[in-house]
Order: structure tokens, then C-alpha cells, then sequence
């Protein structure tokens, strides 16, 4: 029995100091029709993402992860920004200055067949204002022939231009080494490994902004101009019972007041971000509306991305209720997002404080899973424990055999088994060790990996 042996071993769980790792953003400007979202798709691949599995959700296909070599990175395709009904110069300008906010390097498309043209000109002089690092490709350069049409692209001032082809995927890998060499070198902040990162996501309206409020209170302390923040998001310090927060303020960022400020896409691309720097996201509900697919889609992305997550449902105090009323309404989260199913639930009033306080002990708890590691030798008793209840699934007469369980990482905590043939490791085989590893060691609210491996 584990919990026998968690009580008699000394060290079974260590939590581990880390920052999470924050990918560097890749963004792709060019003038309609070079090829933009091609090259992204190339870039992309066929990533099978849990956004597009539930039923409903269409995944805005803007921002995926790509990966190079060992380089992994976030990669943001402008072109399918939509910016109103803004002239055609005007959308080309306003995603470039989207990759120039939101990106560590910018690749530069062009259309090798068409030559220079004048809204290159236009994109290249508001890219020239950035001290952005950018690669310039050439695309549409289907074969070598057709090599000579590059030099053109020498006029536009970034140095050596990148010949490519989207359709046939040439040239790719030449340019993403070249977008690699800018990558930065620090993981993007320099707070302390032991102070806890969060932020709040949630469509207009939940009430994100008031229980940042309800939380700050006059303590509001905004760090944004410290060394190292070079994302513009709002950040804030806050210290309670000796635990120090920052609290990445989404909410906050709206107010810049450039046009694009108010496209639904670009908001969803700055809440990832702020996701993608956070230890803990809470997703944030407002029980008086109850759950629309805009919140299925939010929390998606922060499932994706690995964090972990609190479900948060405000404005309790909106609505009439008896006591059953709180569980129908958690089982309606249950049901609605069932991927979260190790997502804590805290039910508040950001209006009347009521319960904010109860946030953070779990916004401490859920962060200590997160960055949890798990005894070797305790993980492998579990695993065995597990075999031994529910045999490995068989196919064609070959049954899959576990050897060995190891946590590879923490942020979220992820196991290798290595096996006799990954091909046989089932999804519901998996999700079974998962639950098993859960009953073992806990880790509500946080996410956990596992991955097959044949073993060598
Ligand atoms: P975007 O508007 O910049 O996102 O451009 P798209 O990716 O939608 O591509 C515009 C058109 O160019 C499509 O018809 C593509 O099939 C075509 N295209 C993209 N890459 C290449 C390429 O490398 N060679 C050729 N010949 N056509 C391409
Ligand atoms: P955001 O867009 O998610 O940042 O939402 P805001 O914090 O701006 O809140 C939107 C509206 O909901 C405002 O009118 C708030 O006063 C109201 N609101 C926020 N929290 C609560 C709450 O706990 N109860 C009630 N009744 N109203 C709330």
C-alpha cells in the first residue's frame, strides 16, 4: 500500500525550485498571399492538439508550438490576425507591429515570383524601427533555377535574404537555423525561482480585473519597468503569510490603445502568452452566465500549455442558490471539461471578497504539484502495483511489458516508462497509470505527462 509507504520513507516528494520554461515566439509578417500561413502549417505540422478533440472547438490557427533540432518555440502567423475594416495598408502594418510586441524573432516573407513590391517596402520600414531580430525568406522559390530572384530582396536591408518554398518545403530548415541563432538566451524574467507565477484568463466580462483588485487591494505594486520584464504585460508583487506572487495581469493589457488591442484574436494571443509565463492559470467563470465554448477554448489552452490550473467561479454571490446549487454547477465544470478533471474548484465573489482568501493556499498547493518529484524507486513500486491490478494491454498476441518508470521533468511533472513497444502503450492504458500515479502522489490541479519509450 503506497500510502504505508509514504509514511515510512523520508523523501518520497521533493518540490523543485524551477522556472517554468518559456518558449521563445517566432512571428511570421509578409503581405497577403506570400505564403504566411503555408510556411506556419509547414512549421506546425500535424500537431494533434485537445483544443480541436472537443467538439465545438475550432482552434484559431494563428498560434501553435513548432520545434527545430533541440529548439522548441511558439509561432504566431500574423496574417490571420483580422483587423476590421481597416485599409489593406493599414492590417499589413498593424501585424507587424503585432510581431514586433509579441515576438523574440521575426521571419520577413516575401514572394520570390513577384519581386519586390511596395508593401514589402512598407512592412520592411516598420520592421527597421524594431530592434527585433529579423530574418528575411523568399518563398515560392520552388526549385534552384529560380535561385537568381532573390538578390532583389538584398534592397530590403536585413542582410542575406532566405530562399524557400512553402509547397515543397525547401529551404526551411536553412531559415530556422538562422531564426535560432536569435533566440534569447534567458528564460524571459528575472524573479526568483521560488515565487509563484499566476495569471487569470477568461473571456470579457468574468471578472478578472476586480479579483485582481479584490486580491492587490492598495497593496497594488506594478512591476512592469523592472530588468528582464520585456514583455509588456502587467505585473504585480503581492506577499502573503510569507509567500511572495506574481500576478501577470491580462485584463490590465487592454488598455494600450492601439486598434488591434480589440480583435478577439489578439486577445486570446496575449492571454497565451501570459499563460505561457505563469506556474498556475486560473480560469475564470461568472456563474451568473454559466459556461460558453469561448471558456472551453480559454482553458484548453491552458491545459495544452502544461500549467496548472484552478477553475474559478465568480460573482457567487450574483446568483440564487440552495445547497445544492454548488455541485450542480461543479458537475456541469466536470462535464464541460473533462480534461481538467485535476483542476480544483473555488467558488467567489470578487465583489464581496467573499472566499478570495481561500485562493491562494490552493494557488500554493496546486504550484507545489506542479513542480513535484516523484522517489524513483517509490514510482516504480506504484507502477508495479498498478501492472499487477490491470495486466498490460495485448495486440496481435504481443502484450506490452513496462521495465522501467522515471520522472523526466516537473512543470508539469513527466514520466518515461520505458517499454518493450511504445506502439502498444494504449491511450486508456496510459490515462490508467496516470490515475494510479494520482492516487499515489496527488498532484491535484496540475497536469501530468506521460510518454512510452522503447527501451534501448
Ligand atoms: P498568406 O496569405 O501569406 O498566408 O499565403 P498562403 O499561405 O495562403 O499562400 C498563398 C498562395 O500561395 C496559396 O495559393 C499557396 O498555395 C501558394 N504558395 C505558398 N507557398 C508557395 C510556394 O512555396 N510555392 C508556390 N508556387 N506557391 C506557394
Ligand atoms: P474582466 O473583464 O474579466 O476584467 O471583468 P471586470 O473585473 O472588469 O468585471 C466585469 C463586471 O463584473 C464589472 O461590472 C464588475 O463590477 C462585475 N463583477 C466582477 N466581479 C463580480 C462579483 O464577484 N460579483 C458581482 N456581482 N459582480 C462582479
Amino acid at each position: 500500500d503506497i500510502k504505508e509507504i509514504t509514511n515510512t520513507l523520508v523523501v518520497v516528494l521533493t518540490v523543485e525550485r524551477v522556472k517554468v520554461m518559456v518558449k521563445p515566439v517566432v512571428a511570421i509578417v509578409g503581405r497577403p498571399n506570400v505564403g504566411k500561413s503555408t510556411i506556419f502549417n509547414r512549421i506546425v505540422g500535424e500537431r494533434i492538439s485537445i483544443v480541436e478533440d472537443i467538439p465545438g472547438v475550432t482552434r484559431d490557427r494563428i498560434y501553435s508550438s513548432g520545434d527545430w533540432l533541440t529548439h522548441e518555440f511558439n509561432i504566431i502567423d500574423t496574417g490571420g490576425i483580422d483587423i476590421g475594416d481597416e485599409p489593406f495598408l493599414e492590417q499589413i502594418r498593424q501585424q507587424a507591429e503585432i510581431a514586433i510586441d509579441e515576438a523574440d524573432v521575426i521571419i520577413f516573407l516575401t514572394n520570390g515570383r513577384e519581386g519586390v513590391t511596395a508593401a514589402d517596402e512598407e512592412v520592411a520600414k516598420i520592421l527597421y524601427k524594431s530592434k527585433k531580430p529579423v530574418v528575411l525568406a523568399v518563398n515560392k522559390i520552388d526549385n534552384p533555377d529560380m535561385r537568381d530572384q532573390i538578390y532583389d530582396f538584398y534592397a530590403l536591408g536585413f542582410g542575406e535574404p532566405f530562399p524557400i518554398s512553402g509547397s515543397h518545403g525547401l529551404g526551411l530548415g536553412d531559415m530556422l537555423d538562422e531564426v535560432a541563432k536569435s533566440f534569447p538566451q534567458s528564460n524571459g524574467d528575472d524573479y526568483a525561482d521560488d515565487m509563484i507565477k499566476f495569471s487569470l484568463i477568461g473571456r470579457p466580462n468574468v471578472g478578472k480585473s476586480s479579483l485582481v483588485n479584490a486580491l492587490l487591494g492598495e497593496e497594488r505594486v506594478i512591476v512592469s519597468d523592472i530588468a528582464g520584464t520585456t514583455r509588456d504585460a502587467i505585473d504585480s508583487i503581492y506577499t502573503y503569510h510569507g509567500q511572495q506572487y506574481v500576478i501577470i495581469d491580462t485584463a490590465g493589457m487592454r488598455k494600450k490603445g492601439k486598434v488591434y488591442e480589440s480583435t478577439e484574436k489578439y486577445s486570446v494571443l496575449r492571454a497565451l502568452r501570459a499563460i505561457e509565463r505563469s506556474d498556475v492559470v486560473l480560469v475564470v467563470l461568472n456563474a451568473e452566465e454559466g459556461i460558453i465554448e469561448q471558456d472551453k477554448k480559454i482553458a484548453g489552452y491552458a491545459h495544452e500549455a502544461g500549467r496548472a490550473v484552478i477553475i474559478v467561479v465568480n460573482k457567487w454571490d450574483a446568483i440564487e442558490k440552495d445547497e445544492k446549487t454548488m455541485n450542480i454547477f461543479e458537475q456541469k465544470i466536470r462535464d464541460n471539461f473533462q480534461y481538467l478533471d485535476y483542476a480544483p474548484i473555488v467558488f467567489l465573489s470578487a465583489k464581496t471578497k467573499k472566499r478570495v482568501l481561500n485562493l491562494l493556499p490552493k494557488i500554493n498547493t496546486v504550484s507545489e504539484n506542479h513542480a513535484l518529484r516523484v522517489q524513483t524507486t517509490v514510482l516504480n513500486d506504484v507502477i508495479m502495483d498498478a501492472v499487477a491490478m490491470n495486466p498490460t494491454p495485448t495486440d496481435n498476441g504481443r502484450r506490452l511489458k513496462i521495465f522501467y518508470t522515471t520522472q523526466v521533468a516537473v512543470k508539469p511533472p513527466t514520466f518515461v516508462v520505458f517499454v518493450n513497444e511504445p506502439e502498444l502503450m494504449h491511450f486508456s492504458y496510459e490515462r490508467f497509470l496516470e490515475n494510479r500515479i494520482r492516487d499515489a502522489f496527488g498532484f491535484e490541479g496540475t497536469p501530468i505527462k506521460i510518454f512510452a519509450r522503447e527501451r534501448k
